[in-house]
């Protein structure tokens, strides 16, 4: 499911695909997951392939206490040379006012709010911009902060998990064992899997064994 944030200007974003990101889930500001790859903002709070993957341990988490999500949005890069690179953007547009400095480092809607975290006065000189506030700023890139408020629900999710239990399915025929005659498939079981087509397998292979063997004739 898509989650949903505290952060109220998320929307501000929404346009915007972000891929190869890195996220962390941390519950009471223990990590508790990870991921990497492609995610979104939404006017509510964030989504995308890895948000929908790791929704699964938030939601769990949620129950337990309070989950924060942290973006990294230069995972490739540690986080001192990340500050070499920003010092240098700034020392080869020493002069220009710092609201027209990022324009190599971020996409063009992501500045404005970028900018508001940062609190850094939008019309300062690179040159005097202080360590500290280079600091806040690297730590935008490196660890932006989100609180997690909830999700989306079975409305928006792409795939439920719960079900019908394993332990009371025959896995070779998807037959009951507790009514005869009785089969299952697909998303009615309780199995389900990270995204990326497995889910879809679970319904095909499901489908397919439940399929056959309710067309055997019955026993007898
Ligand atoms: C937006 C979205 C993106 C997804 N992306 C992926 C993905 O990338 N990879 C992946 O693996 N999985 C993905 N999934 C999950 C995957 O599509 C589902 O797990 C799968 O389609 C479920 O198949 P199913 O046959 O079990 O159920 P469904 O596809 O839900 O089929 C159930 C059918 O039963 C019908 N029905 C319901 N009630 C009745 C009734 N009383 N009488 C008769 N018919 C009824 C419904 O109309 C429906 O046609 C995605 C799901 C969504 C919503």
């Amino acid at each position: 499911m898509p989650l949903r944030l505290a952060e109220d200007w998320t929307g501000d974003w929404c346009d915007l695909n972000l891929k190869n990101i890195s996220v962390t889930a941390r519950r009471d500001g223990k990590p508790i997951a990870e991921r990497f790859g492609e995610a979104f903002f939404t006017r509510a709070g964030i989504g995308g392939p890895i948000i929908l993957d790791i929704s699964r341990e938030i939601r769990d988490a949620l129950k337990k206490g309070a989950v924060s999500l942290h973006l990294d949005l230069k995972p490739a890069v540690s986080a001192a040379l990340f500050d070499k690179r920003l010092q240098r953007e700034f020392a080869e547009q020493s002069n220009k006012d710092f609201r027209n400095a990022l324009g190599k480092l971020l996409p063009r809607t992501m500045i404005p709010r970028f900018i508001s975290l940062a609190e850094i006065d939008p019309g300062k000189k690179c040159h005097s911009i202080t360590r500290a506030e280079r600091k806040k700023l690297l730590g935008l890139f490196k660890d932006l902060t989100f609180q997690v408020t909830g999700h989306e629900g079975l409305k928006k999710a792409i795939v439920t998990s719960g079900g019908v239990a394993l332990k009371d399915i025959d896995m070779r025929s998807m037959c009951s064992k507790r009514i005869a005659n009785l089969y299952f498939a697909g998303e009615m079981i309780d199995l389900d899997g990270p995204t990326g087509g497995f889910n879809l397998q679970v319904c095909w292979s499901t489908g397919y064994l439940a399929g056959v063997n309710a067309a055997q004739p019955a026993a007898g």
